[in-house]
């Protein structure tokens, strides 16, 4: 699959969307302008990989809005150099959009299928985000602590083993909640055992789902 000149323009525009409502850290602007969103969807629904809306990516999951991509960013106020730990692989593109804001990714999936696809996309797309398949309630404690923490799928709770993981001086952006909707929140981590909490407006994502899955 290749990446055109309509496809370019098409992205530019969407870029110009995402600021319009209300995004203004222009190196996530410049993520969205650059990453060929088309490349990690399937081909069935690549005429609609520029619009802002989420997409179906298999095992019943879908690729975040590109909006609520750059909100999450935004709120995790990624710096260069930053070890980000994101939870809900997906497609990838979250993870590249992190890495072109110069963090290191680490990111875990529980579905394998997806997990494989991602591994395999993200290499040919020419991204180096460590992936895993894993269970992200446990987080990854092998390259723990990490500066940030995203979780891209809605959490009954804020999984305290994530909070262990973080530095103190990190931050966490989850969205919460059962039903429909979750709230977003960022928590940060003051120290050791002291966190402080903000809410950031409601959103709609895919559960957060107990252990690996096969399927
Ligand atoms: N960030 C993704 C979109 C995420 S959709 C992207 O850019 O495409 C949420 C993802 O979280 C789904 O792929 C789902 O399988 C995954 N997920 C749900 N519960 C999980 C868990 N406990 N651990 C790891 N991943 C999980």
């Amino acid at each position: 699959m290749n990446d055109t000149y309509k496809h370019k323009g098409m992205r530019k525009r969407l870029a110009e969307e995402v600021r319009r409502k209300g995004i203004k850290d222009e190196r996530i602007i410049n993520a969205i302008n650059k990453i060929p969103r088309h490349l990690f969807m399937d081909s069935s629904f690549l005429e609609f990989a520029y619009q802002d809306k989420p997409f179906p990516i298999g095992s019943g999951q879908t690729i975040s809005q590109p909006y609520t991509v750059a909100f999450q960013t935004e709120l995790l106020e990624v710096k260069k150099g930053d070890k980000v730990l994101e939870i809900g692989t997906g497609s990838g593109y979250q993870a590249c959009i992190l890495e072109e804001l110069g963090a290191k990714v680490f990111s875990v999936e529980r579905q394998k299928q997806l997990y494989l696809k991602a591994e395999k996309n993200l290499i040919q797309i020419g991204y180096n985000p460590k992936v895993f398949y894993g269970d992200g309630y446990k987080g990854m404690p092998a390259f723990a602590p990490y500066d940030k923490i995203l979780i891209t799928a809605a959490a009954p709770y804020i999984p305290d083993t994530l909070l262990q993981q973080l530095k103190v001086g990190g931050r966490l952006v989850v969205p919460v909640g059962k039903g429909n909707l979750q709230v977003m929140k960022a928590i940060d981590k003051t120290g050791e055992n002291d966190f402080t909490e903000t809410e950031h407006g409601h959103f709609r994502f895919v559960p957060m789902l107990n252990k690996k899955a096969n399927d």
